[in-house]
């Protein structure tokens, strides 16, 4: 919807700079065609029916002379007038009919067809004369209009100036004729019909006005064209520089995300039914944020402009990419499949890694692949950017192609993070223990908490569903904190209502060891409640110990001067290194659940395990054996010394009032 109205805004302003001066411009011909239409046609009208009226008084002056004659006098009368044919420029041919259409005489072998007579008539001096036109056959050029056809008063005729002209009238003029006919005047006279064959020649020269008005206004038109076409180029310009801003990023002067989702999606629609395959590309440049925080924003931008253009120089010319926001960049590329596009990915990497003369860039990368007829640029380039979150900053891999499963991970993501202040104010999250059983004795040893979260709607929901998340947004030092003050004010309330306490353990994420003053805080935490420290077991997870070993030995040093016990969780899940053992000087072990999930007592994994108490245990260190369902497993155990076992076989995690119930 948004994109929709964006859209929509931009062709409006592109239409509200070039429409008026096209509409204008339209206009103005508009009006001055129906302007020049309307002169033209009164003006060659009334010249026509003039020169009509003309002919006809030409017409009937021949005809007169043929009134009142008898028979005899006809061929004295018909010379007279083949002399005065001789003389008149109007009248070129006679022809004398009787009543009843029969020939009598004629000038010339032409004579009218008087079948196709039209008949008129003509008021002048108060009476009325009737007579008929024959339009002349050889004629191409005929001009008769009916006398009412054009909307002309009959009257007209009364008005115009009758006079005759003459040959040498015209003698002087041009006698371009512009216009011309030949019609037959059939005037009855006395006993005959005359048939005057009459030229009527519109000429050039009377129409001076109309063609000076013409001349006139042609100018005008053809200047005011050029000034409207002038002043449309000028907007189209403006125009093309608009656009031009409208589709240019600031930062890098390349193309704007406008320009990507624009122009992606013509050629997503265009390429809908071909073979040709496209994929939207999220690209983050990793550690951005920490390159301007080091050099400066500036030269945070100024990186971006460079790698901007060296990647631009990667793409094919039917390929699209913008820069998006912070280290951001979306690209379309052409695939063929997906081995190929993570090769061109993985070039295209090492090609724009080397921007810097003195620092190796590094990225990552989201796909997505569209599904045939998907041309939704936003929706692809969001599902990018999903797949490409879900790898997180410092995963290894650094392609990622999006899929359905993935979504629903980041709307669940998205849920988590839109309620977890609002869980931990509410209490939502619920410490859970689980005992640590002492292999002396099978009894009560330590507890290890556990945090569940009791979701208002979704229910209950297990860590694994919410604590990587948490580990991602910062989220986890927070909860964290919560826990630790949970299980300090427990401890202070057993101790105080005189309960036998065993160590509880506290699991501490590594995103706590980028404070240096760790130790401090969870002195802080745990000192309101007056709890000993050596009852609040601090877990760290064993891949903390492979962050900065100075930074966590210090605090783990600190926390130990505290009074802490601290011990590191999850060993042999990940890099097992027995190394790091010898290095931190940590009071417990915590054997993963991995060694002993699906193994039998003879399996290479308690091959392991006994050599590693064994070491452990040179070492000073107390050893929990986690993740333990079976009584085999337990008994193995006990027979290699370990210190505590953590697992289903004796309990699973459970609310603090059970454990409260089932341990007193
Ligand atoms: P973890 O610290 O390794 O916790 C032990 C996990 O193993 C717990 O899973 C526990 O329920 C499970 N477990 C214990 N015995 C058995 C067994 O016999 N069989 C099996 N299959 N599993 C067993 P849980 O409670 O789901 O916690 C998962 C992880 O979530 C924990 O692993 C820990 O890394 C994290 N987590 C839980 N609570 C917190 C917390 O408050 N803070 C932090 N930072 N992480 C926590
Ligand atoms: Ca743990
Ligand atoms: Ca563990």
């Amino acid at each position: 919807m948004k994109k929709r109205a964006k859209d929509k805004r931009i062709k409006k302003l592109k239409k509200s700079r070039i429409l008026p001066s096209f509409l204008g411009l339209i206009f103005l011909i508009f009006v001055f065609t129906v302007f020049l239409a309307v002169i033209t046609t009164l003006t060659v009208l009334s010249t026509v029916y003039t020169k009509m009226d003309q002919s006809y008084l030409s017409a009937e002056r021949v005809a007169s002379a043929y009134t009142n004659i008898s028979d005899s006098k006809l061929e004295e009368t018909c010379d007279k007038i083949d002399s005065y044919l001789n003389l008149s420029s109007d009248v070129s041919s006679v022809c004398i009919l009787s009543k009843d259409a029969k020939t009598l005489w004629s000038s010339s072998e032409k004579q009218p067809n008087i079948k196709d007579a039209s008949v008129f008539s003509m008021t002048q001096n108060g009476k009325t004369r009737s007579y008929k036109i024959v339009v002349e056959e050889d004629d191409q050029n005929v001009f008769v209009f009916d006398e009412g056809e054009l909307g002309i008063d009959p009257e007209l005729f009364n008005r115009l100036d009758l006079s005759v002209l003459r040959k040498e009238e015209y003698s002087s003029f041009d006698h371009t004729s512009i216009l011309h006919a030949k019609l037959w005047y059939v005037i009855p006279a006395g006993n005959y019909q005359v048939c005057v064959l009459s030229n009527i020649n519109v000429y050039a020269t009377e129409l001076v006005f109309v063609v000076t008005v013409l001349g006139t206004f042609i100018a005008m038109l053809v200047i005011f064209c050029i000034y409207y076409l002038v002043s449309f180029i000028f907007v189209v310009a403006d125009q093309h520089k608009i656009t031009k801003v409208i589709y240019t990023d600031m930062v890098t002067g390349g193309s704007n995300w406008l320009h990507f989702t624009t122009y992606s999606t013509k050629l997503l629609k265009r390429n809908r039914n071909s073979r040709k395959k496209y994929a939207v590309v999220h690209l983050r440049m990793r550690k951005y944020q920490s390159f301007c925080t080091c050099f400066g924003v500036r030269d945070g931008e100024e990186l971006l402009e460079r790698f901007y253009h060296a990647l631009r120089k990667m793409i094919r010319s039917k390929e699209q990419m913008a820069y998006k926001e912070n280290a951001d960049f979306a690209l379309l590329l052409q695939y063929e499949n997906e081995e190929a596009l993570t090769e061109h990915l993985t070039k295209i990497e090492a090609s724009v890694s080397q921007v810097l003369p003195n620092m190796k860039l590094h990225f990552c990368f989201g796909v997505c692949l569209p599904e045939k007829g998907e041309t939704d640029v936003e929706i692809l380039y969001n599902n990018a950017y999903i797949a490409r979150e879900l790898l997180g900053e410092d995963a290894e891999k650094h392609i990622a192609f999006f899929n359905e499963e993935m979504n629903k991970q980041h709307m669940w993501e998205h849920k988590v993070e839109d309620d977890m202040e609002r869980a931990l104010v509410n209490k939502e999250f619920r410490v859970y223990l689980q005992p640590k059983i002492s292999t002396r004795g099978e009894e009560l040893g330590g507890a290890e908490a556990l945090v569940r979260w009791i979701h208002p709607t979704e229910g209950f929901i297990p860590p694994n569903r919410f604590i990587p998340i948490f580990e991602k947004n910062g989220f986890i030092l927070k909860l964290d904190d919560y826990m630790l003050e949970e299980i300090a004010r427990k401890q202070s309330q057993w101790i105080s209502e005189g309960r036998k306490v065993v160590p509880i353990s506290v699991n501490i994420s590594r995103a706590h060891f980028t404070r240096e003053d760790l130790a401090e805080h969870i002195c802080s935490i745990v000192d309101k409640y007056q709890v000993p420290h050596n009852v609040i077991e601090l877990e760290l997870t064993e891949s903390a110990f492979f962050d900065d070993k100075q930074v966590l030995l210090n605090t783990v040093k600190q926390l130990r001067d505290h009074g802490f016990p601290v011990s590191m969780d999850d060993f042999g899940a990940g890099y097992s290194s027995l190394n790091s053992l010898k290095e931190m000087p940590i009071d417990v072990l915590k054997i993963d659940a991995d060694f002993f999930r699906g193994i039998d007592s003879l399996d290479r994994g308690m091959l392991i395990v006994s050599d590693v108490i064994g070491l452990a245990k040179k070492l000073n260190m107390k050893i929990v054996a986690e993740g333990i369902e079976s009584r085999d497993q337990v008994d193995f155990l006990i027979s290699q010394e370990c210190d505590l076992i953590q697992g289903y076989y004796y309990a699973k995690p459970m609310p603090i009032d059970e454990f409260e119930e089932a341990y007193k």
